[in-house]
């Protein structure tokens, strides 16, 4: 199906779907259930389901190219369109379906029937059609979740539609199923979420500290305090599985203040014990947060120092590159600085920041991501990208540590490249508190 598609009347049909809702429920521009009329109808289907043990499935769909279709047609043009997606997905999915539209781009439908052959239904609401002269070739990203797998709310069938859609994306499929397997992550992720509550004050944490050598002299700078932590059940958790997950229930903020005072603790021990270490500490964009009713990272830190005496230009928080265009987050980094108080910048050119945003950054350290380290023995152009970056640093004043070195060959071209400090594999992995230590014999 091509040219002159299924081009429908923007009204609704005459044989609207079987579930009827009062005006208020609907969305303007389709006449289709919007959000709250489709949640309020769905689940009186499914406590009627409930009750005789039937099953329906949730099919939610995002039109990927929304915007740019909008753009490209005018208004009228923009409703025929809308209307031929809800005539499509009335003639694909059926009269016993509940359609809706949430907003823009969103769609959904829930179906009686939990056995329906999904992929060829959406490729009819997909078929390329002409709005006005113009060909509109739609594009659709779905998620599905079954009522008896998922759910015993629409709130919560809609959650399982979109996580099994979002999982799709991340693998590169069109269709996502919500599954044993996305449900397993999903209990793993409330329960580590769960978890990151007891461990608020430390239970379970710890840090590792990696070194940073400096790569001409080849000695021990410093070191980056990285955290670690034991989950009763689960044993060893990635940081890199937790950390977002702390994020995303605020325990980062008591976890942070818990880890920066240990790692100040560690440090200070390590100067008793005749070894003063610079040592790098990274934060969170949550703990920069100026309304989190915790303590200021910037208090905890001229806290600590005056305690145990420590040296501030020993110290530094790394931050990383995206927080540079937070105004709010950089008030409170730029006066952490004043305080004299290193900062790096972590991971520097993972992200796509503009480099205007390090012209008034008070930065001492730039970190180059690993990314960039990881071809630049093969490729040219990647090297040439690290010698422009550590030039810049050093116009600015800062100095550059490269993340992630694996090999002596990267070294050398890092090297050559004119980086300061080196941090990786090739040199340690990260180290109890003790190792380090007794690394002085080694440098
Ligand atoms: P990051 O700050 O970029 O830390 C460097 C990560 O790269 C560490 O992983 C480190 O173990 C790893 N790494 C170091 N050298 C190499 C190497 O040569 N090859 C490879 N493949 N990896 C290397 P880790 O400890 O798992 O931490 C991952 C991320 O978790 C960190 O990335 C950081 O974003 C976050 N994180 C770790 N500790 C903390 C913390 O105390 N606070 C906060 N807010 N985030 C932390
Ligand atoms: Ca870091
Ligand atoms: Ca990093």
């Amino acid at each position: 199906m091509t040219d002159g598609v299924n081009i429908l009347p923007a009204t609704p049909p005459d044989c609207p779907c079987i579930f009827q809702a009062p005006a208020l429920l609907h969305d303007p521009l389709t006449g289709m259930l919007n959000k709250h009329g489709f949640v309020t109808e769905g689940n009186r289907i499914l406590k009627a389901l409930s009750t005789n043990g039937g099953n329906a499935i949730l099919i939610y769909m995002e039109l990927n190219n929304y915007d740019g279709l909008i753009s490209r047609l005018g208004y009228d043009a923009a409703l025929i369109l809308l209307a031929t997606i809800r005539n499509r997905m009335e003639m694909a999915f059926g009269r016993g379906a509940l359609l809706a539209r949430f907003d823009s781009e969103r769609f959904a439908a829930l179906l009686p029937d939990a056995s329906t052959e999904v992929e060829g239904l959406i490729r009819l609401v997909e078929a390329p059609l002409r709005v006005d002269n113009t060909v509109c070739h739609l594009s659709l990203s779905c998620g599905v979740a079954s009522f008896q797998d998922a759910a015993n709310s629409m709130d919560m069938l809609i959650m399982a539609a979109r996580s099994a859609r979002q999982e799709a994306l991340c693998s590169r499929r069109q269709i996502g199923w919500y599954a044993d397997a996305l449900r397993r992550k999903l209990a793993r992720q409330r329960a580590l979420e769960d978890g990151l509550w007891f461990a608020r004050s430390g239970a379970g944490m710890s840090l590792m500290y990696q070194p940073k050598i400096d790569i001409r002299a080849g000695q021990m700078f410093g070191v980056e305090a990285l955290l670690r932590w034991q989950h009763p059940e689960f044993g060893a958790v990635s940081p890199t599985e937790f950390i977002p997950l702390a994020e995303r229930n605020q325990t980062i903020v008591p976890i942070g203040e818990w880890l920066m005072r240990e790692a100040l603790r560690q440090k200070h021990i390590w100067r008793q014990q005749g070894r003063s270490i610079h040592l790098s500490i990274n934060v969170s964009p949550m703990q920069l947060q100026p309304d989190n009713c915790a303590p200021s990272v910037l208090e905890i830190l001229t806290e600590e120092c005056r305690r145990l005496g420590l040296e501030r230009d020993m110290l530094e928080l790394e931050i990383t590159e995206g927080l540079l265009s937070n105004e709010e987050v950089m008030t409170q980094v730029k006066a952490i600085a004043t305080e004299g108080f290193g900062i790096a910048i972590d991971d520097f050119g993972r992200d796509h920041s503009a480099l205007s945003l390090l012209v008034n950054c008070p930065a001492t350290t730039l970190k180059i991501d690993k990314s960039f380290v990881d071809n630049v023995v093969e490729n040219e152009r990647q090297l040439a990208v690290v010698q422009f970056i550590v030039a810049l640093a050093r116009r600015l004043g800062m100095r550059t540590v490269v993340e992630g070195v694996e090999h002596l060959m990267q070294l050398v071209a890092l090297a050559d490249a004119g980086c300061d400090y080196g941090q990786g594999y090739f040199y340690y992995r990260p180290l109890a508190a003790q190792q380090v230590l007794d690394l002085r014999h080694k440098h």
